[in-house]
């Protein structure tokens, strides 16, 4: 055999919203996280390159069952209208969605959301389950308006300076876009618990290999060694 003549990598690529601490975040130039490690670990294990492509959280499922990318990787709950487009790998984190409000707040427990009268302007990142929910169980019943953000980092702006009630996201972004803005809480009372898995094109080759590799890396305890890299226990 003649080396070099060995045939070029094929290179996964994983879409993402790099809005999403710990979870995918910018980085100097780079894009890091939960979900780049892991996926660059998966990728390593099945000889693949790999490369991370951002984009908004509701353009990831289009590029996906587009074929653009190889599979998306964002912190991405399974739900059953989603399982209607694309196929999950098993899942390797839980996420819960939390409600972020101003100390001080009336809103001080999930219930209060959904009390009689209630009309609070509640912020979202456009396109997840906060949205999806917030949108049937607040908005389509009458119980407040939704203001919808591109990046969840904005809806907590937003809720710093006073020009909504409150914000429904994922806890671990939560506790990072709390950290960094004074004056705000994340409520003890939990909206939703949930899965993330990494989501593929119906019938993609790719989901059993990927997720092959995916359970190999939680048996083997790199999955919790990175998950333990960016939260702190
Ligand atoms: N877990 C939420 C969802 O899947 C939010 C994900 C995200 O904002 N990256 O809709």
């Amino acid at each position: 055999g003649d080396d070099n003549e060995s045939p070029q990598k094929e290179t996964l690529i994983m879409a993402t919203n790099a809005e999403f601490p710990p979870y995918e975040f910018h980085e100097g130039q780079g894009i890091v996280g939960i979900d780049a490690e892991i996926a660059a670990a998966i990728a390593g294990k099945l000889g693949y390159d790999f490369e991370i492509e951002d984009m908004a959280f509701d353009s990831i499922i289009p590029a996906v069952t587009s074929g653009k990318v190889s599979f998306g990787m964002a912190g991405m709950t399974v739900t059953p209208d989603r399982l209607e487009s694309v196929d999950f790998s098993d899942s390797y984190a839980t996420g819960v969605q939390v409600i972020i409000v101003k100390e001080g707040s009336q809103i001080t427990s999930v219930d209060d959301l959904f009390a009689d009268g209630a009309n609070y302007n509640v912020g979202v990142q456009t396109g997840t389950t906060g949205d999806i929910y917030a949108s049937d169980d607040i908005e389509g019943a009458g119980l407040g308006t939704i203001e919808r953000y591109n990046k969840g980092a904005d809806a907590v702006q937003s809720l710093a300076t006073g020009k909504i009630d409150c914000v429904i996201i994922d806890n671990e972004p939560a506790k990072e876009f709390v950290a960094a803005n004074e004056g705000l809480k994340i409520l003890d009372t939990e909206y939703a618990v949930e899965d993330y898995a990494i989501c593929f094109a119906k019938g993609s080759e790719l989901t059993e290999k990927v997720n092959g590799a995916l359970n190999e890396l939680i048996a083997d305890g790199t999955v919790q060694a990175i998950i333990d890299k960016y939260i702190n226990a």
